[in-house]
């Protein structure tokens, strides 16, 4: 199937003009509340786009107290047998940069200059903070002004997916199965599945939720925390020889055993590492905690076998010393899943091909709620949205790449109709 010159204009506009209206709305999470979502505002933009759903003919549209938007779209005439599919963007930005009074600027025919932001004189964006702005050279460049961040992740990806209910709605020749559009909130501080209502999806879902046009993400990490707990004895230093056990001393001389190669200032695509996040106490009791990973769980299992073979050699150096160690698996590479689903890969690396983009896999340095769905049994990879330079004040995107992600989510759900 080609999409016709119409479609694709249809496309860039009405993702454009969504994208440019959502990114004003303010979403900011907050990592330090205790309510869902973390915070109201997130309301406002979810209550946009519940109605938005409905304007577009969604069916079962509904918005829940925890901020969720979920809508169904009924299969094209013919497609009712068709596995159906969720598509899944995420409401929030990031609280590390500031996402209130987003002040959008499209930089038109981008021609490899450096990038000035309007708010912001000392800012400026350039090729070598970015590559890709290279190949990006005559296209149209959105940003902000340089005082907040542009908020691409992920109204990119909700701009994509609204922008094709509006195709399908429009233009009815387009076959699909059965589609159900969901929309999180507090994705970046990590509770994007918390509260999702797992009954409202598919077997089959995609988040739209990557970075540059045509990547594509089908493994994370394979994570894991640890927390070391060190008892000593603690006697007057002056009457101390052969008596104290000094735990916080012996701690950081255990912790100086994990190899340096082996952390995330040394490490980068699919090299692991420990990463010490906590160290705290006294002669009497020391507590460590670190994070663990890597992209294949065997490596991980390695990891922790060092560490018990240094909990007995320090146990063994220091008679009356006592080390725990607890292990608690954070979340799961999705590859793990994916690998049994090899259609649900190969059908979006066909889709990304077919609107004439190269497929770029990636393998994501952290975790995601792709990875979390996938482990709740919903295989869910991660599909690019187009943006680049994330939770930073330099976020930008090119404007074809909301046109192409558009294009890759009509050929999936073009594809599938096949199967
Ligand atoms: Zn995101």
């Amino acid at each position: 199937m080609s999409i016709s010159k119409e479609i694709q204009g249809f496309l860039l506009n009405n993702s454009i003009e969504r994208f440019l209206r959502y990114v004003k709305v303010w979403t900011t999470s907050d990592e330090n509340s205790k309510t869902f979502p973390s915070t109201n505002n997130q309301f406002e933009l979810g209550k946009l786009l519940a109605d938005e759903l409905i304007s577009l003919n969604l069916e079962d549209v509904v918005h829940d107290k925890f901020g969720f938007v979920y809508g169904y779209l009924p299969p094209s005439e013919g497609c009712e047998n068709v596995q159906a599919l969720g598509l899944i963007a995420h409401l929030d930005t990031s609280p590390a940069v500031n996402g209130k009074d987003v002040k959008p600027v499209i930089h038109k025919k981008y021609d490899g200059s450096d990038i000035i932001f309007a708010q912001n004189p000392d800012l400026i964006l350039t090729i070598k903070d970015s590559p890709q702005l290279e190949e990006y050279i005559g296209l149209d460049i959105i940003t902000s002004q340089g005082d907040t961040l542009l908020g691409v992740d992920d109204k990119a990806g909700i701009a994509e997916i609204m922008a094709v209910c509006s195709v399908w709605n429009e233009f009815p020749d387009l076959k699909h199965g059965p589609i159900v559009v969901c929309f999180t909130p507090d994705e970046e501080i990590g509770r994007g599945t918390t509260k999702i209502n797992k009954k409202r999806l598919p077997e089959v879902c995609y988040t739209m939720d990557g970075s540059e046009m045509g990547q594509f993400e089908i493994e994370c990490f394979d994570a894991w925390g640890v927390t070391i707990k060190f008892k000593g004895l603690n006697v007057h230093p002056g009457y101390a020889k052969g008596l104290m056990i000094n735990a916080i001393h012996i701690a950081s001389r255990f912790l100086s055993e994990l190899p340096e190669a082996e952390s995330p200032e040394k490490t980068e695509e699919r090299e692991g590492f420990y990463h010490l996040t906590n160290l705290k106490g006294n002669e009497e009791e020391a507590s460590a905690v670190l994070i663990v990973r890597d992209f294949e769980h065997k490596k991980n299992d390695k990891r922790m076998e060092y560490l018990k073979s240094l909990k007995s050699k320090y146990e063994t150096l220091y008679p009356g010393l006592k080390i725990e160690l607890a292990f608690k698996h954070q979340y799961e590479n999705m590859f793990t899943y994916l690998e049994k689903k090899q259609k649900i890969v190969d059908l979006a690396k066909k889709a990304i091909k077919l609107a004439g983009i190269e497929v770029k896999i990636h393998s994501i340095r952290g975790g995601t709620d792709g990875a979390k769905l996938s482990s709740k049994g919903i295989p869910t990879p991660n599909i690019f949205a187009g943006g680049l330079l994330f939770h930073s004040r330099k976020e930008y995107i090119p404007t074809l790449a909301l046109q192409k992600a558009s294009e890759v989510l009509i050929h999936l759900a073009n594809l599938w109709t096949k199967e």
